[in-house]
């Protein structure tokens, strides 16, 4: 079951938290995967070299998803270059929190940039070989936060939320095609995106939390697979909740 062997992946924000243990996963399922990284490419070097050494296939891919048309260019040209791409994880992702009176236009439209609109144009980039292939997996990492909202986080809240539509929409024009498009909701996972928070914060974020843990990148990335593989080929425009239960 879930056996990746002989898929293309590519996993944007592939160089730590949920996007390397997502590489790291679809590899030990037999997916070559293009960790994808815009910044550290150290790290992104170092989960490929994981991958290999436990003899699965990994490179690093430079594109920022910020630059739309840019962007959907990369994924194009890699999934083109290797002869198809059959798995696109769009996870790269990044919060800055505002209460509205603080929260500064040019904050809001770099969220959406990344958040919504990079994961929208790597779509746009896979599409076209998905397509022609006849199959595809699109998978957008969105946010519980997405899905239930959270003061001072209008702007990621809105880019998670955005997702979820834009993941049904895409679901349905591309269901002929035997290409599937979902989401994965987390809740609260440990990374580096939720390292600021204060304990007092990651108390109260637990407090709501059934499960009474934070996730684990490792939690979402099983999800993620699941996702990935040909045993959920029937299923499509869906969010799968990874939460520990604190929104049902
Ligand atoms: P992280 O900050 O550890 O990783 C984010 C990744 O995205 C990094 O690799 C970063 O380099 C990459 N990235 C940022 N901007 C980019 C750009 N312009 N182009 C290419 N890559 C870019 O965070 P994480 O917690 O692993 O988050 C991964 C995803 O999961 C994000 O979309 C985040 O919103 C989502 N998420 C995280 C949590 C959580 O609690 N950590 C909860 C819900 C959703």
């Amino acid at each position: 079951m879930f056996d990746l062997t002989g898929k293309v992946a590519i996993v944007t924000g592939g160089s730590r938290g949920i996007g390397r243990a997502t590489a790291i996963t679809l590899a030990s399922r037999g997916a070559r995967v293009l960790v994808g990284f815009v910044s550290g490419e150290e790290a992104a070097k170092e989960v490929a070299s994981v991958i290999e050494t436990a003899g699965g296939h990994a490179e690093p891919a430079r594109f920022d998803v910020a630059d739309g048309e840019g962007a959907a260019r990369a994924v194009g040209e890699h999934a083109k270059r290797l002869g198809q791409l059959d798995i696109l994880v769009a996870n790269a992702g990044i919060s800055i929190d505002a209460l509205l009176p603080r929260l500064k236009t040019e904050d809001f439209d770099r969220i959406l940039d990344v958040n919504l609109k990079g994961a929208v144009a790597c779509a746009k980039g896979a599409i076209r070989s998905m397509m022609r292939a006849k199959r595809g997996r699109i998978i957008f990492v969105s946010s519980v936060v997405g899905e239930m909202g959270n003061a001072g986080q209008t702007a990621y809240a809105a880019s998670k939320g955005g997702l979820l539509a834009a993941a049904k929409s895409l679901a349905r024009e591309y269901a002929s095609r035997n290409v599937t498009v979902n989401a994965v909701t987390p809740g609260f996972v440990e990374t580096d995106m939720t390292g600021a928070l204060t304990a007092e914060q990651k108390e109260a974020m637990l407090g709501v939390v059934p499960l009474a843990r934070a996730g684990t990148p490792e939690d979402i990335a099983a999800g993620i697979a699941f996702l990935a593989s040909d045993e959920a080929g029937y299923i499509t425009g869906q969010t799968l909740r990874i939460n520990g239960g604190m929104y049902m």
